[in-house]
Formats: structure tokens, sequence, C-alpha cells
């Protein structure tokens, strides 16, 4: 096991660790470790909310989430001689759940379960939050790389365990690039709901080690941790699992390179905003760098290579979007049009075998399902489609003549 560089208590907030991480994008935070080329390394994580998820029946916790405190990051790692205009390379080597040796009186800090959340629309929203505006959640029992839910029965997943988020610090001219233009977005419709971007924002700010004034100056501009941007950031990427090696675009001396966000599953989309199986645990490192990488490669947005170790499902059931909305009105190729349509057309499907329709949103979101990009050429339909694993239940889901076997599936726990 190599070394941990970055050590965090899962039984504490990532406020009171030794070394405390952060949830904003700020090129003044400082870095809380140090490595150098060559180096392979540990580096644990606390689940994305800091350990506000209960492992209990009711999504009360979902729906009043303090969202303020998201992302808790581990990082800045800061490595030797990187420089702006080179890539730092990581190698994903191991990535796991949090034991739960180190606080085992601890059921609700996340370890050896996670969650799956459905967020109200008044509190986050996501892909769908129009058809299903109320909280819900699923909580997943891990069973080594396998998981299952007493909130979805019938179902069993094999990890495609990944890091959710990972950057290198922007610079201070990209981030304040970054705030001019999501603000000019969200003055396009200042009061809608769910906002259309995150400004800064100084309530729930960790900013690592900065204190004083100059914490409060960062967390006035800091970046949220929310979407991707050049730098990677929040790119929830299923296939970013263990043997991944990206390749990141360095904006600031040291690199400043932070993670989080850990999922131990999670399908193409991650549709429902917090649509993984989220998790606290640990990731294994190596980094290296590629001296002036970016220009040599014209790269301004991190690349990856994928590992080779991913979930082995190979026969699925595919639905299919077009771009006409739910109103019947005809849109030009506009690609969330469609997928939505795609995902809204499998869950009416598994509504037919006993889930609701929030059950099997979040099957959408937690199960390693392909999403495709079919085709985005004939006008006016784009073509998404919905690749659902037929193997992660346990009685079959294929169409045929005996038609649906529907039973009793329960349901998620809901808020009330
Ligand atoms: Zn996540």
């Amino acid at each position: 096991m190599p070394e941990t560089i970055f050590h965090v208590d899962q039984s504490k907030s990532m406020r009171d660790q030794q070394v405390p991480g952060h949830n904003r994008w700020h090129p003044d935070i400082p870095p809380g470790a140090q490595a150098r080329p060559g180096d392979e390394f540990r580096i644990e994580c606390k689940e994305w909310t800091d350990g506000q998820v209960r492992n209990d029946d009711s999504a009360n916790d979902i729906r009043d989430m303090v969202l303020d405190y998201n992302h808790m990051l581990s990082g800045p790692i800061a490595v030797a001689g990187a420089e702006p205009g080179d890539l730092l390379v990581v190698d994903f080597l191991d990535i796991g759940p949090a034991s739960n040796i180190e606080a085992p009186q601890q059921r609700e800090a996340g370890q050896g379960w996670g969650y799956t959340g459905i967020f109200a629309k008044e509190n986050g929203g996501g892909f769908l939050t129009d058809h299903y505006p109320e909280a819900g959640k699923a909580i997943w029992d891990f069973h080594g790389r396998n998981a299952t839910s007493r909130h979805l029965p019938g179902v069993r997943i094999t990890s495609n365990v990944h890091p959710g988020l990972a950057g290198c610090a922007p610079s201070a001219e990209l981030l304040a690039e970054w705030n001019r233009r999501e603000q000019a977005l969200i003055d396009t419709d200042p009061n809608r709901v769910p906002p259309l971007a995150l400004p800064p924002l100084e309530s729930g700010n960790l900013m690592g080690a900065l204190t004083g004034a100059a914490r409060d100056r960062a967390a006035s501009e800091g970046a949220r941790t929310v979407p991707p941007r050049e730098h990677g950031g929040n790119v929830d990427i299923k296939n970013m699992s263990i043997g991944t090696r990206v390749f990141y675009p360095v904006y600031v001396p040291g690199a400043n390179y932070s993670i989080g966000d850990l999922h131990f599953a999670q399908g193409d989309g991650e549709i429902s905003f917090c649509g993984a199986v989220e998790m606290g645990g640990y990731i294994d490192v190596g980094v290296d760098l590629i001296k002036g990488g970016m220009d040599a490669y014209g790269i301004d947005m991190p690349i990856f290579q994928p590992g080779r170790q991913e979930p082995r499902y190979t026969e699925f059931v595919t639905f299919m979007g077009i771009s006409v909305d739910e109103g019947g009105d005809q849109h030009y190729m506009n690609a969330t049009i469609v997928y939505r349509r795609a995902c809204l057309n499998a869950i009416e499907y598994l509504k037919k075998f006993g889930y609701t329709g929030e059950q099997a949103y979040i099957i959408l979101n937690a199960a390693p399902i392909e999403g495709r990009v079919s085709g985005i050429v004939d006008i006016p339909n784009a073509c998404c489609s919905v690749y659902l694993p037929t193997e992660i239940f346990d009685f079959d889901i294929r169409p045929g003549n005996s038609g649906p076997t529907s039973a009793n599936r329960g349901s998620l726990a809901s808020a009330g």
C-alpha cells in the first residue's frame, strides 16, 4: 500500500481534519501535501457532502442538504517542478471505499455503503427534475465489487469505481473567466429554479489552510465545484476507473491537484445530480509531468486513456430518444432533450415491472448504463440511446409474449 499523503478521518468533517481540504477552486488555496514526479501515493476522500447523508430510510437528509458545503475535495497536492503549460500525468492505480475499521461506530460516516439521491427541484434539482421533483434516496450495501440496495430489490450492480471530480487549480485569469461567463448566463434569468449556474458563495466555504482576510477574499471569488470546466473538475465520467491515466493541464506552479467525489458505480449521464453510488474512500495515484505538454499536444482540457478494468456486461435493452419534447414540439438537434426522452422511455418501461418512476430514475443513475450520442446529423432529430444492462436484474426484463413480470418492488426512501 503506498504512503498516504492526504489523510482524512471519516468520522470527522473535512473542516476538522488535521489538514483540511477545500470546496471551492481558487489559486490561493495552499497545498495540503507535496509530491514529486514518479511518486505513487494514497489520497483519502470524504464523500462529496462531507457526511450529510445517513444510512436510513428517510430522504429528509437529501431534501434538507446544505449544498453550500459541496463538494469536499482532498488536496491540493503540489507536484514539484510543475509549471503552467505542463501536463500533469495522473495514474489511477486503485480506488476503494473507506474501511469501516477506522470508525466502526459511525454507520453514518460513509463506510461500507453508499447512496444515490434524487434532489428536490428547490434544492439541487437534476436532469429530470420537472418529472421527479421530490427528494428520494437509495442506500447501497457493498459486497466486494458488487452492490445491492434494500430500496431497489431485484438489482445487483458491479462497480465501475472512479473519482467524479479532479483537476488542477485554475490560474487567477482562468478563474476570472469562469466567473465572468457563468455570471453572464445567470443574468439571463436570475430567478430561475433551479438556477442556471452557481456563482461564488462565501456561505459554507472551506479554503484549505487559508484563514482571515485571505480566506474571505478567496472565498468571494472561488469557483463552485459543481460544473466541469477546462481543468476537468466534476466531469463524472464513469470510464475513468482503475487503470486510467489522465493528462491534466497545469495552470499554476506546482499544479495544485485536488480530487474527490468518489463513486462506487455510475451510469453515463449521472442524471439525478447525485446520481452515482456516492462513497467516502481512497484513491492511489501515480504522478508525472510532460513539460510543455499543453502546447505540444494542443490540449486545453484533460484527455485520458481509460483503464482496462470495468464491469463485463454484454447484454442490453436499449432505449432511444429524439429531439421532440414532452409537449410534442419539434426541436432542432437538441441533444439534451433527446437524452431526456431516451431516459424517460427507459423509465416508463421499467415501471411495467413494478418499479416506481423514482426507482427507475435511480437505476439509470447508479447502474453502469451506456449512454450514446448515436446520430447527431439527421435534421431535425438527433438520436441518443440508453443501453440498460439486462444482467443487473435478477429477473428477465427483455420483451416477450408473456409480458413484463410485474411485482411489488418496494420504494425509495422518501422525505416526509
Ligand atoms: Zn458524486
